[in-house]
């Protein structure tokens, strides 16, 4: 197969959803009617519990369980389908927005019984962001939920673009009849259970109005005048407009009578984007230099949009997660941390290209390779086998919430700065040293974030710390356009000013009015609330 038709045969979305809205189940189907697992069941086992500290504790124990089942591939109608999940838990949504930068489309679970809720939301202002097209999947139709037009209208609402029905509920909850294929013109009968195969469900020609009628009756009759309804309302599907995130494809279906996830399966192969072109910004003499690298361009080149902690905790080794952007990946490819210009030297690599365990050979751009290494990786980094390069936009939030560290054992200071210089790398937490000393700061978006780290911290570098509250409440980034401005801001404020990870200079503030002020004070300066790539 050509290179080009390679690249071009690739899909990688990330799954979003609300907690429970039913993304595991689906996960698993579109796993299972691809044929990459066989038997149902070995996703769920490996779902992360994020409802309680002491269950999601549990599972970082098994941390290794969670890195397989982050990327998951699959093959079907000839296409390579890359799945990345996203974490449940809201207090990791840091993780979820890179996530989301290494994908070329989201499929969004909605509850139809909830709608969208409010995590859906925030993830749905990443994906605005970067006009990601999002398709829409309405789950539990087997559910009392709400009126399919009412659904629309709120995720027409929240997303901000029009929704194009590509099927339609007949009837829901017990009296739930099936689903219209608008494309096909047919009704899938609804029939409830999970050992049914997609394709065995019934189907009927919407021709045959007498039969549909006679069989479901006035759920018949109303779905057919709310389709109508819909198609009137919405714009007709317009694939350039999905694919500059202008307007959205939405199924509905229940997912855990693997009903209507063919529908979903097709549409990834049908109506999601090949691996699109990513801008790289170096700086040559000073002058920002912008190219637009293409799948199919030879030379290899990633970007890492996840470490993780591998789970031997005896060798420090950490997963990078690299989203290759163009070229071919070759098992003992030389390849280069274009940050440090060091030679990536990984222990072994990871490619996700099934979970048959057949050996690898090549990955393409679109795909996710996972490079073990004993350190020298940062999120953001970006990988060549030569060319200069840095992709942007990889974000890193301001931190809401603070901590101070307090070492137990003033020995380990060592233990210390290593393992957080090493969970800051990895994004787990963010750090920052005040720059007039004194000790180090987290920074999380979450609580749970803390938790984390304290626990790790102790378990992995044996380092045990106390966390103490400490009095600020946000972290701006700063830049200015001459260093004399920028000298007047630190000299002004040098018991505010800290360095993150990335050693870029941040202000830390107590409270919104603080920014404000500042900002009146020295109109020159700029606050960064976003940091991109490190
Ligand atoms: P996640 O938290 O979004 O990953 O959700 P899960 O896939 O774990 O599903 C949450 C709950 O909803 C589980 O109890 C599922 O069995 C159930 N569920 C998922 N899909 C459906 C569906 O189509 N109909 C019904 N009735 N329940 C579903």
């Amino acid at each position: 197969m050509s290179f080009a038709s390679e690249t071009r045969r690739r899909r990688t979305f990330a799954i979003i959803s609300h907690p429970d809205a039913g993304k595991t189940t689906l996960t698993e189907k579109l796993l299972l009617f691809s044929g990459a697992i066989q038997i149902a069941g070995s996703v769920k086992a490996r779902k992360a519990s994020r409802h309680a500290t002491s269950d999601w504790m549990e599972i970082e124990k098994q941390r290794g369980i969670s890195v397989a089942s982050s990327v998951m591939q699959m093959s079907y109608r000839e296409h390579v389908i890359n799945l990345l999940d996203t974490p449940g838990h809201k207090d990791f949504s840091e993780d979820t927005y890179r996530v989301l930068t290494a994908v070329d489309s989201a499929l969004m679970v909605i509850d139809a019984a909830n709608g969208v809720e409010a995590q859906t939301r925030r993830l749905i202002e990443v994906c605005r962001q970067r006009d990601t097209p999002i398709i829409t999947f309405v789950n539990k139709m087997d559910r009392e939920v709400r009126e399919p037009l009412d659904i629309l209208d709120e995720v027409e609402r929240e997303l901000g673009m029009p929704c194009v029905p590509m099927t339609w509920p007949v009837g829901q909850g017990k009296s739930f009849g099936g689903i219209v294929n608008l494309r096909t013109q047919a009704m899938t009968v609804f029939e409830a259970g999970s050992e049914r195969r997609p394709q065995d469900f019934e189907a009927i020609p919407l021709s045959e109005q007498a039969a549909l009628k006679a069989r479901f009756g006035a759920e018949f009759d109303s779905a057919m005048e709310s389709m109508e309804l819909a198609t009137g309302a919405s714009p007709a599907w317009d694939k350039e407009a999905f694919l500059a995130g202008k307007q959205t494809p939405v199924f509905f279906g229940s997912g855990v009578n693997n009903f209507g996830v063919m529908e979903v399966l097709d549409a990834l192969v049908d109506l999601a984007p090949p691996p699109q072109p990513r801008i790289s910004t170096t700086l040559v003499n000073r002058q920002p230099v912008v190219r637009e690298i293409q799948p199919d361009d030879k030379d290899f080149a990633g970007v890492v949009f996840k470490v993780q902690a591998n789970m031997d905790a005896n060798h420090r080794d950490r997963i990078a997660f690299v989203r290759m952007a163009s070229g071919k990946y070759t098992p003992g490819m030389k390849l280069k941390v274009q940050r440090t210009a060091k030679e990536l030297r990984p222990t072994s690599v990871v490619t996700f290209m099934s979970q048959r365990r057949e050996a690898v050979e090549e990955a393409y751009a679109g795909d996710i390779v996972g490079f073990t290494t004993h350190g020298g990786v940062q999120l953001g980094d970006t990988i060549t086998d030569g060319a200069s390069l840095q992709f942007t936009g990889l974000p890193f939030f301001a931190p809401e919430l603070f901590m101070t560290v307090i070492l137990k054992n003033p020995l380990r200071t060592k233990q210390l700065q290593q393992g957080l210089a090493q969970l800051g790398e990895e994004g787990a937490i963010q750090v920052f040293r005040p720059e007039v000393g004194g000790p180090m700061l987290l920074g999380a978006v979450g609580q749970l974030q803390f938790e984390v780290v304290q626990h790790r911290l102790k378990t992995e570098y044996d380092a045990d710390v106390r966390l103490e509250g400490c009095q600020y409440t946000g972290a701006r980034w700063i830049t200015a356009d001459t260093p004399a401005e920028l000298r007047a801001f630190t000299d002004a404020y040098p018991a505010r000013m800290a360095r993150d990870a990335a050693d870029t200079l941040a202000y830390l503030c107590t409270s919104p009015y603080d920014v404000r002020l500042a900002q009146e004070r020295f109109p020159k300066i700029h606050f960064h609330p976003l940091r991109e790539h490190a």
